[in-house]
């Protein structure tokens, strides 16, 4: 009997039974994708470590005239914690006794490995105008480090990373040594076996200073919706166009417009402020969607900022409030060319110590005394009650603050 109504059931039954079945397993796996999807969009939010961590350097890698790779492992060999492709290192160098501190960011430059961390470094040298002045203190600090070294440093973090909720097709834009957290978001991409159309289009002086060109184009060619763009500012006379490089001069709007057919993209940027400031205003210009564009400064935030009304500041905002330094006992004007507090701080000669300048290390907190302001971008460290990260902070009314 019972066999019976298995048999009616076979044809017509089973198969819708089947095929609801099949429709619930197939919410269910959406439904833990989604769960998974949202855990690690979150997961930016929480420090793989608290304070700061000992790792070795272990290999050393140049990549190319002033730009070198470390490769870091934990000093015990124990795995690792993974990251969001992007992100970066809070590195802690050591000082000299009543020095202040020298504390740098420097973005992961590979996929996540359990195994190590790759960082890599452009040794800052003086400006050409102004030879006399000091080289970069933390890139040089690094350049002269050895493999078995240590490196003193805070758990990965940053809001910039590869946005595992999306699945757009993307285009991915470096100039110079902004090139390193869009390697590791192409890594993560290849890893992941992610084959959605990529647009890596890079930008640098010429052939000697162009690093990562092999790792690049392997990467690119595993992918067959993958496609590199080399730009050369300054081409040497043994560069070859359209073999070395495929642009003379520096990325603009109108280059990425050739080379990206018309759809929905999501952009990732990095590179120097004056190209981050033409790229990103013309892609608005040209109608890319805000929320399909994101980019990372490394040093002082170079975009033009939200003004305080849009940043969420009461409409009643002075347009030049006067900022009070208390120790220092000197007042200054705030002017709007300024960027942050930090940069009217240093304008005016007054002491402070500063890091990341991205709201990220906690090194430029200060103590405001007196009065309010906003900050232009959501801080990924959170500073001791009553004081504003000064690098991220503008006033929105007179200011007294502690220095
Ligand atoms: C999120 C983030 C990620 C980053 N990722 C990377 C990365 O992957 N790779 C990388 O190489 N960098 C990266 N950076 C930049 C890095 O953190 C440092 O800013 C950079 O290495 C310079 O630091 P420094 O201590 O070597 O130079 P500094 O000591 O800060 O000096 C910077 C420059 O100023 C010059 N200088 C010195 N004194 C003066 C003066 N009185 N007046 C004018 N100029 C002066 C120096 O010669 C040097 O050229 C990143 C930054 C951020 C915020």
């Amino acid at each position: 009997m019972a066999s019976g109504r298995v048999g009616l059931l076979t044809l017509g039954g089973w198969r819708r039974v089947a095929l609801r079945k099949g429709r619930l397993d197939s919410e269910k796996r959406q439904f833990v994708e989604q769960i998974e999807v949202a855990a690690r969009a979150e997961r930016h939010l929480q420090l793989a470590w608290k304070g700061e961590r000992e790792l070795s350097i272990s290999a050393i890698v140049d990549e190319s005239e002033h730009v070198r790779s470390f490769y870091l492992t934990d000093r015990g060999g124990a795995a690792l914690p993974t990251f969001e492709s992007g992100q970066y290192l809070t590195c802690h160098f050591p000082t000299a006794e009543g020095e202040k501190p020298l504390v740098r960011c420097y973005s992961l430059s590979d996929r996540p490995r359990e195994e190590c961390y790759r960082l890599t470094v452009k040794r800052q040298d003086p400006p050409a105008e102004a030879p006399e002045l000091p080289p970069g203190r933390a890139s040089h600090q690094l350049h002269q480090m050895e493999v078995g070294d240590k490196l003193c440093v805070a758990a990965p973090r940053g809001a910039f990373f590869l946005d595992p909720r999306r699945d757009n097709p993307v285009v991915l834009v470096a100039g110079g040594i902004g090139v390193t957290p869009l390697v590791s978001m192409l890594a993560s991409l290849d890893q992941a076996g992610d084959r959605r159309e990529v647009y890596f289009v890079y930008g640098v002086r010429n052939s000697r200073e162009h690093p990562f060109r092999e790792e690049l184009e392997e990467l690119t060619a595993r992918n067959p919706r993958g496609k590199l763009f080399i730009a050369y500012s300054q081409p040497l006379d043994s560069d070859r166009e359209q073999v070395d490089y495929h642009l003379a001069g520096r990325i603009t709007v109108d280059f990425l417009q050739q080379i990206v057919p018309p759809g929905r993209y999501d952009y990732y940027l990095c590179g120097p402020g004056g190209m981050m400031r033409s790229l990103v205003e013309g892609l608005v210009d040209q109608g890319v969607p805000e929320d399909g564009i994101r980019y990372e400064a490394f040093g002082p935030a170079s975009l033009k900022r939200r003004s305080p009304s849009e940043a969420g500041a009461p409409s009643t905002v002075e347009p030049r409030p006067k900022v009070r330094f208390q120790v220092a006992e000197q007042e200054v004007a705030w002017d709007d060319q300024y960027e942050s507090l930090l940069e009217l701080i240093e304008q005016a000669g007054v002491a402070i110590d500063s890091g990341c300048r991205a709201g990220s290390c906690g090194m430029c907190a200060t103590r405001v005394l007196e009065g309010d302001y906003v900050t232009t971008k959501s801080p990924s460290f959170s500073p001791e009650e009553g004081h504003c990260l000064a690098c991220i902070s503008v006033p929105t009314s007179p200011l007294v603050l502690e220095l």
